[in-house]
């Protein structure tokens, strides 16, 4: 469940992210009343397995287990607010068909991480935007140079824009600059099997640099204005 939004005293519209039809809407009646069986399982953030009643272009939840609840009372607000982030990205970029089934073991993945706290949140959010960007058809060519081929060079260029790498004697305007070891990182990401894709370590400074690329990456390529990245930076 990635949004839910209040109608009356006791009915939601949920925005539910299902492994099948990817991103819908569905009317959750009475769900907010305390004695509903449905509460937790239709409570923010909650991967539950949904019974669902099709009406037109919207569902009705006819009944919903709760698999996990993944955020309670007594969470940082850091950490919540990314998983909010994430949510708010799932609604924007609505995947569906073959995008589906990856984006939500994505974002699924991204908020166990989350909460096991052995990873910092910036660092996971990192990930999560620029995989998110490959997955919706934002990836990045980061093989080689696009001028001439280089694979490496002590500092690498990325172009926002169109997300085009270039060495030193190619780099056009607009390039952020990138360390190696930034440039590792996000063609680990890109790259990398979702099994795999959070193994790997990356010093303070460059993993900064890493989170300020992927954050504009997305915000520039989805051109949009996410609410919850704005709240994340007013708290971090
Ligand atoms: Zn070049």
């Amino acid at each position: 469940m990635i949004k839910e939004n209040s109608i009356g005293d006791n009915d939601r519209l949920l925005t539910l992210f299902t492994r099948d039809s990817g991103v819908i809407r569905a009317f959750a009646v009475g769900a907010k009343s305390i004695k509903s069986r449905r509460g937790s399982a239709t409570g923010l953030l909650s991967y539950s397995n949904f019974l669902l009643e099709k009406k037109g272009d919207t569902y009705k939840v006819i009944e919903a287990t709760a698999n996990k609840v993944f955020f309670g009372a007594g969470c940082d607000v850091v950490t919540l607010t990314v998983a909010q982030y994430f949510c708010e990205l799932c609604a924007y970029f609505e995947p569906h068909d073959d995008s589906a089934e990856p984006f939500l073991r994505l974002v699924l993945n991204s908020l166990y991480f989350l909460i096991d706290k052995k990873r910092d949140p910036a660092l996971i959010k990192a990930i999560t935007e620029l995989r998110i960007c490959c997955i919706s058809g934002y990836a990045p060519s980061l093989v080689a140079c696009d001028g001439c081929g280089k694979f490496e060079d002590k500092t690498m260029y990325f172009k926002l824009d169109d997300g085009m790498l270039f060495c030193e004697d190619c780099k056009k305007d607009n390039c952020v600059k990138l360390s190696r070891t930034v440039l590792d990182a996000m063609r680990h990401i890109v790259f990398s099997d979702i099994n795999n894709l959070y193994a790997f370590n990356i010093p303070e400074k460059d993993a900064k640099a890493l989170e300020k690329i992927t954050e504009k990456y997305i915000v520039f390529q989805s051109e949009h204005r996410f609410s919850t990245l704005d709240f994340y930076h007013s708290v971090n």
